[in-house]
């Protein structure tokens, strides 16, 4: 397992600017995400500081990661799909291909998941037989039998979680998955490829129907697109929401979580979901982590 005093979750404006401030300021710092899942990838922003014309999400990020590069920080293009406490207060940091990492601190810049409707009737099934959240939810269905739809890290890691809850799982893959076969190898989850067209039931899920009127009947559908969001990579963390929403991390004006090490920034943080409030929050995550760090030491 590698070290690093600072860990960054997330390749997006708010991860990548916190990335430079804390490489700047010369602490080893590891930033883990893909820059195809920010916000900011297919954007074209014209009310940000210094540019005369539009400019694209894409390059924006490139030159980023280039930067935090630059300074000496590392970028490592995976999902993270476990965090957990250390008994010495450090972090635990696994991702999605098994690689662990342990950080004296940890910086969360995940963004907000922006949910696509599957379905139609989709609303009307959540909480009852229908969840976006395996690391939530699986304990309901123990014994029971469950699909997973999705098209990333988060489906997969998901789908891997429930089979030591429910009797059946299946896999439905939304889109191609690289190595999906190998990831899931060893584990007793049934891949099917098939679209996946409406839920099946009135009152609750009674399973999914699939394309040529083929049905799958299951009792619980997971909802799991792209990387693991807010809610589920911290749930097991202790972090406190903001209460109102209940969507978004609660932080203090040094960007700082309830919990000790831990600093958030970005979309992650809430309103306004700006390019803008995101960078200069990364700042502030960075230059706060860094005096952490500094006034751990001290007290060793
Ligand atoms: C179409 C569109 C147009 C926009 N236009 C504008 C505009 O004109 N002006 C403006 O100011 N703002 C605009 N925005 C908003 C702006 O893009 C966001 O506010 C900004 O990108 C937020 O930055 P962030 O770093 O907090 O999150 P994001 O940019 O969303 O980055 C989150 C990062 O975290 C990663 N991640 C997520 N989960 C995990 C995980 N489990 N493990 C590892 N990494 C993870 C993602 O892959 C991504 O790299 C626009 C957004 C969209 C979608």
């Amino acid at each position: 397992m590698k070290d690093y005093e600072i860990i960054i979750i997330g390749a997006g404006p708010a991860g990548l600017q916190a990335g430079i401030h804390a490489a700047r300021r010369k602490h080893s710092v590891l930033i883990l995400g893909k820059p195809e899942g920010s916000a900011l990838y297919s954007a074209h922003i014209e009310n940000y500081f210094g540019f005369k014309e539009k400019i694209n999400g894409k390059d924006l990020l490139e030159a980023g990661i280039f930067q935090v590069q630059k300074f000496g920080g590392e970028v490592l293009k995976e999902d993270a799909v476990r965090l957990e406490i250390l008994e010495d207060n450090s972090f635990l940091v696994e991702t999605e291909k098994g690689q662990k990492f342990r950080g004296e601190a940890l910086i969360l810049a995940i963004g907000v998941k922006r949910k696509k409707k599957l379905f139609k009737r989709e609303d009307q099934f959540v909480g009852k037989g229908l969840s976006y959240c395996v690391d939530c939810d699986a304990w309901f269905y123990r014994g029971k039998r469950v699909a997973v739809l999705g098209d990333g890290s988060a489906a997969v890691h998901g789908a891997k979680t429930l089979t030591q809850f429910a009797k059946k799982v299946y896999f439905i893959p939304l889109k191609v998955i690289d190595e999906l076969e190998e990831e899931l190898s060893g584990y007793p989850v049934e891949i099917i490829y098939a679209k996946p067209v409406e839920i099946l039931g009135e009152e609750e899920v009674k399973g999914v129907i699939l394309e040529k009127e083929k049905i799958l009947e299951v009792d619980g559908i997971f909802i799991e697109i792209g990387a693991k969001g807010a809610l589920e990579l911290i749930a097991p963390l202790g972090i406190e929401l903001d209460p109102e929403t209940l969507s978004y991390v609660k932080v203090d004006k040094k960007m700082q979580t309830n919990v000790k090490g831990i600093f958030a920034c970005g979309d992650l943080t809430g309103p306004p979901l700006q390019l803008a409030k995101a960078v200069g929050e990364g700042c502030i995550a960075a230059l706060s982590a860094s005096d952490y760090l500094k006034s751990k030491k001290a007290k060793s």
